[in-house]
């Protein structure tokens, strides 16, 4: 029996003359995820993507695991190829799905056929097949409104494919169709997830982590390294900049009203982000904040941040809580890194009484006695790069 996956790539059939570019970026980025599992051959018919194994040894059960963390597929599913004749199709269904009728009762069958010159239609398909596992595993019967499972049976042109049950897949869009922008990442459980939807939308992902030693441990630029290691599972690699910031939080901590310390070093971490973005051709910038959720992120404090940046700044958390995040960070594996319990640069100085109804001009004049180019263009300067592998 040859087992092949099928991939249904839901939103992008609704992209009209994009559909074409969607889907050959997505088909690279699924050789990308797969090619180290063996060899496999792709094609791409009436808006279904096949996956065909050319490779005894290749391991179907970790491209499916994989193919669940790529962006752009709806749907997918393992199906059983076999050649287009009644015997055929009747012999690999009832072999192919033994395990998965086993723990149900009742079933039906959907049957397709894109090749119209298949002697029998659509629903004489469906019958025979369903005959022929009734025969075959009695203890089942058929029930076409509730059933526990549908086979569906697909004649198309060269081959029938059988197949149980669809997979969810991640959704969103093929990563590389969106552009690409620089995420701000600290060790905490927000800018991961931030970052894994910017990357949902197709966009790739540079990162921009802010490290103060010896405030801040190796660890924690160890978690950082480990938080985007598992959002590049979903995005493909992240190449990460981490810049020396502990000079500029001591000028701010020794030159700058202490309610002020957080709007002022959040202004430094956008200006300098930036700075690095436009460097690498990012078009945008990419924050995990969400309203309200402390004091930096009051309305009036996210405008005095914006009021440094010239790209535009996404907030994909903007509204949501805490606990609608959390759920997201468990999803993608980030929740456990997060909760290590390693300094940011953020917990450093943190004022005790934050202004939380700040003025533009107000900031503007904390900043008054610092170098602000001198110290954002040493800090861009002397950013270092490492690039950070999906697996
Ligand atoms: P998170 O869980 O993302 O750390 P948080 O609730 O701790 O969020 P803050 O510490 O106020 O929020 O940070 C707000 C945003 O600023 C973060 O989501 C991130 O985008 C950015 N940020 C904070 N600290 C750093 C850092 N050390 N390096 C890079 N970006 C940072
Ligand atoms: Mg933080």
């Amino acid at each position: 029996m040859q087992e092949i996956i099928l991939i249904k790539n839901g939103e992008l059939a609704l992209k009209g003359l994009n559909r074409a570019t969607f889907e050959s970026v997505l088909v690279k980025n699924i050789k990308r995820r797969l090619h180290d599992l063996g060899r496999f051959v792709i094609t791409r018919s009436q808006s279904t993507i096949t996956i065909e194994p050319t490779d005894e040894g290749f391991d179907v059960d970790e491209a499916v695991d994989r193919l669940g963390r790529v962006f752009g597929i709806a749907a997918f599913v393992r199906a059983c190829k076999t050649e287009k004749s009644m015997d055929a199709i009747l012999k690999t269904a009832c072999d192919y799905l033994a395990g998965d009728l086993s723990g149900i009762r009742a079933f039906k069958v959907e049957s397709k056929r894109s090749d119209k010159t298949f002697p029998l239609t659509s629903p004489e398909i469906s019958r025979e097949v369903g005959g022929a596992l009734l025969t075959q595993y009695p203890h089942l019967r058929v029930d076409v409104h509730h059933p526990e499972k549908t086979v569906t049976v697909e004649v198309r042109e060269h081959a029938a494919f059988i197949h149980c049950d669809q997979i969810k897949g991640a959704g969103g869009m093929p990563v590389g169709t969106g552009g690409k922008a620089m995420l701000l990442i600290s060790g905490g459980i927000d800018s991961p997830v931030a970052g894994w939807m910017m990357a949902k939308r197709g966009i790739v992902l540079d990162a921009v982590h802010f490290a103060s030693p010896p405030y801040t441990s190796p660890q924690s630029e160890q978690k950082v390294h480990d938080l985007l290691g598992q959002v590049a599972r979903y995005s493909g690699d992240i190449g990460l900049y981490t810049v020396p910031f502990t000079e500029i939080q001591e000028q701010i901590r020794d030159n700058c009203p202490e309610a002020l310390f957080t709007l002022v070093m959040r202004r430094f971490m956008m200006r300098i982000a930036e700075r690095i973005a436009r460097r690498e051709s990012c078009a945008a910038l990419v924050t995990g904040e969400s309203v309200g959720q402390v004091a930096s992120q009051t309305m009036l404090a996210l405008g005095c941040t914006d009021a440094v940046a010239t790209l535009p700044v996404f907030r994909p958390l903007i509204g949501m809580d805490k606990d609608e995040i959390i759920i997201r960070a468990r999803h993608i594996e980030t929740f456990d890194i997060s909760i290590r319990p390693y300094e940011d640069c953020c917990t450093v100085f943190t004022p005790r009484h934050p202004r939380t109804r700040p003025s533009l001009s107000l900031v503007a004049a904390a900043e008054q006695k610092l170098d602000v180019e001198a110290l954002v263009s040493r800090a861009a300067e002397n950013a270092k790069f490492e690039l950070i592998r999906n697996d």
